[in-house]
């Protein structure tokens, strides 16, 4: 018996066969995209990861019997095929292939849930109904290749930099940082809650002497907007470093950030080429905006924000129209931000804190953290907050916490921006909001 496995072994992908193959042999694997039966003549688009090949049978060159076979290819059954690359200007890649065989690998049912051909695109409820079908798509998997690649050079950028990679637990017994909705769940005989961020382990880390470390780790977070740019599970890129300041931190986000772009740029220029997205790759530093700038901004353009006050949308929207592509927010109030922010040591009412914006988009907060067990109990008690739910945390900080810094980015919101679709819903396989859990 063949093995199935030999029988659908490629020679390539759609997108490396080229003019240059012409008279050569080759052998394709993949779905049936399109069919297009004229009579004589049957064109198949069939697709594979990289590409689309076409198949053209004229049924002067073909036998019948394969013929046959071309003429039951349903639209997104699997088949492989061998044949002659012949040059055909109009074709995908300016070629197509006179086949010599055809191997029906798996009939695909009809009717499809999605139409992977549609020149319009299906519901965004549809498409994620039947996602594995919508990844088929091109315009649409081109956008995980570049979060891939997005990953990639996260990664590699810490190593480089002697970051240590850390995964700490999702399942918490306390919330982070108070306040915000956490997903309960039983944990046994008790409540437990899923992490809304990694914050508290991070800055346990810093008492380890491992310097600095990273984390890219799902964030959960029982909000219930239904808006662009929120989801109750998003993916989160954490840095955090002992014996580093604020401004350190910030440089290191925004080098960051660079490297990714030109990587992408680099290295994905035919997935931004299938979402039609010109990548935005400032080469100046990135501005940076104090707070109270922010609000003389905001209220010249006729929407009010006072002191004190966290960015509403409106706010947010006409700062990114003034400021442009990514800048930083710096010198937030110390009231509206997370107790373990370090204060303004010149000036407490202010603070460390930072954001990270893309125009109308925050993509990042970090700051300058509180490694004084006696402020940080102390602050822990001016939010309201329970010291003794924290200490085991608080712990870490009596025994020599270096000073230490750190931010955590959204890493679905930064995909947003680099592959330029306006839904998050879009940068992530299987997303969950308000009113999806499935699949
Ligand atoms: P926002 O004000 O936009 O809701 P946040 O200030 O509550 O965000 P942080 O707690 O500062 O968010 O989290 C750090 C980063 O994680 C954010 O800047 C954002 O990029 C990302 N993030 C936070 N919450 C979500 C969410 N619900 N969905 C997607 N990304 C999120
Ligand atoms: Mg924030």
């Amino acid at each position: 018996m063949t093995n199935i496995f030999d029988k659908c072994k490629r020679t390539h992908y759609s997108n490396e066969i080229s003019p240059d193959f012409a008279g050569e042999t080759v052998k394709v694997t993949g779905w049936v995209h399109e069919i297009r039966d004229l009579g004589g003549i049957v064109f198949v688009l069939l697709r594979d990861k990289n590409g689309i090949t076409q198949i053209t049978a004229p049924s002067k060159k073909v036998s019948e019997e394969m013929m046959k076979d071309i003429r039951a290819a349903r639209k997104e059954t699997i088949v492989t095929v061998t044949g002659t690359v012949q040059e055909s200007p109009k074709a995908p890649n300016g070629i197509e292939l006179i086949p010599s065989n055809i191997d029906v690998i798996n009939v695909s049912q009809l009717p499809l849930p999605l139409d992977t051909t549609e020149k319009v695109d299906a519901e965004m409820d549809t498409r994620l109904d039947a996602r594995f079908m919508d990844i088929r798509k091109h315009d649409v998997s081109a956008i995980f290749k570049i979060k891939n690649e997005m990953l990639h050079t996260v990664r590699n950028y810490f190593y480089d930099k002697d970051f240590t990679e850390i995964t700490t637990p999702k399942l918490v017994a306390s919330a982070t940082e108070g306040g915000t909705e956490l997903f309960p769940i039983t944990y046994f005989e008790k409540e437990a809650f899923l992490g809304q961020s990694p914050q508290l382990y991070k800055q346990m880390m810093m008492a380890t002497g491992l310097d600095s470390v990273f984390e890219i780790g799902q964030i959960f977070r029982a909000e219930e907007h239904d808006t662009l740019r929120h989801l109750n599970e998003a993916l989160s890129i954490d840095a955090e470093m002992s014996f580093k300041s604020q401004e350190d931190v910030m440089g290191l986000l925004e080098d960051l950030i660079k490297n990714i772009l030109n990587n992408v740029q680099d290295k994905c220029a035919s997935e931004l080429e299938d979402l039609g997205h010109e990548l935005d790759v400032p080469s100046e530093p990135f501005p940076v905006v104090p707070y109270e700038e922010v609000i003389d901004i905001v209220n010249s353009q006729d929407v009010e924000m006072e002191y004190g006050e966290d960015l509403n949308r409106a706010a947010e929207k006409v700062l990114g129209e003034t400021m442009g592509s990514y800048y930083f927010i710096t010198e937030w109030p110390t009231a509206i931000k997370p107790f373990y922010v370090m204060p303004n040591s010149d000036d407490p009412e202010k603070s460390t804190a930072f954001d990270l914006m893309y125009r109308d988009l925050e993509l990042s907060s970090g700051s300058q953290r509180i490694h004084d067990y006696d402020l940080l109990y102390n602050q822990i008690e001016t939010k309201d907050l329970n010291p003794d739910s924290f200490e085991k945390y608080l712990q870490a900080f009596k025994y020599g916490m270096p000073p230490h810094s750190g931010w955590g980015m959204g890493a679905d919101r930064l995909t947003m921006v680099i592959t330029g679709v306006k839904n998050i819903r879009e940068t992530v396989l299987f997303p969950r909001d308000r009113r999806r859990l499935t699949p």
